[in-house]
């Protein structure tokens, strides 16, 4: 185990977007870091010190564990997961492929429960940790489209605060950070361009997204609490978004 003063930090889908940011401003204030996500070049791309990049699908609870435990030989013991990999595909449920809803199940709600069983054990353990769910406005209100993303959404804050309450009395933290529309690749994966440009242009009705930093930067404030302080959720958009 390398003798670093501050612990490890894990983040999923740190391949680009919010997570990608939330790297960066971890690595700046001289955390350790186990990145994941299956783009491993794009993770290696960023050439951040002490970075381990692990090629790593999160549906692959195996393969999470396995990648944690190497981490963890050589920074010591996880202190925050950032569970933020996820995958949006809108679509009207009367057109769209269940095997899109399929999908945005397993990212966004097994694989970040894969996420939180990997480190939650280790966690309790020690008495300290902080697990921190990406989920979204859409976790707490509906919108046209997006019904199955919506019900992943609404499941993390579910679980999240499930799991917080488990937990509570062991010293380990659990936050939901709920974010409105951030510029990033998310939307690039829905398949429908009419709800893609339709979303576009409610961007821009809207005064234009928030910025991946500052979901980075909530998540920070999330994690620089003092331990006996838990930031159960952070809801935040674009104040031009309603
Ligand atoms: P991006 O598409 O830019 O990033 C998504 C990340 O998740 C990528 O790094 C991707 O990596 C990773 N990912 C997707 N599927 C998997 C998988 N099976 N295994 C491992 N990693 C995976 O979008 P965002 O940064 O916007 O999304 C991050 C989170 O923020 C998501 O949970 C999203 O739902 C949430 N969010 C986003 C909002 C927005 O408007 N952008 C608003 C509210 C919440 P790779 O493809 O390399 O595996």
């Amino acid at each position: 185990m390398a003798n670093n003063e501050k612990p490890l930090v894990i983040i999923t889908g740190a391949s680009s977007g919010i997570g990608m940011a939330t790297a960066k401003l971890f690595s700046d204030n001289g955390y350790p870091l186990l990145l994941l996500a299956r783009r491993k070049g794009h993770m290696e791309e960023l050439n951040l010190p002490n970075t381990i990049c692990a090629e790593v699908d999160v549906t692959d609870a195996d393969s999470l564990v396995k990648a944690i435990a190497k981490a963890e030989e050589q920074y010591g013991p996880a202190d925050l997961l950032v569970n933020n990999a996820g995958v949006m595909l809108l679509g009207e449920v009367h057109k769209q492929d269940p095997a899109e809803w399929q999908k945005m199940f397993d990212v966004n709600v097994m694989g970040l429960l894969n996420g939180v069983k990997a480190v939650i054990g280790g966690m309790v353990q020690r008495n300290t940790g902080t697990i921190v769910n990406i989920s979204s406005i859409a976790g707490k209100k509906s919108f046209p489209n997006h019904a199955a993303y919506c019900g992943t959404k609404f499941a993390v804050h579910g679980m999240t605060e499930c799991i917080r309450e488990e937990v509570a009395d062991k010293n380990v933290r659990l936050t939901t950070v709920a974010p409105g529309a951030v510029e990033t690749e998310l939307l690039g994966h829905t398949t429908d361009k009419g709800i893609v440009e339709g979303y576009e242009d409610w961007k821009k009705q809207i005064g234009g997204a928030m910025h991946t930093d500052d979901v980075a930067r909530a998540i920070w404030f999330a994690y620089s609490q003092p331990q006996n302080v838990c930031i159960r959720e952070i809801a935040m958009a674009a104040t031009g978004q309603s």
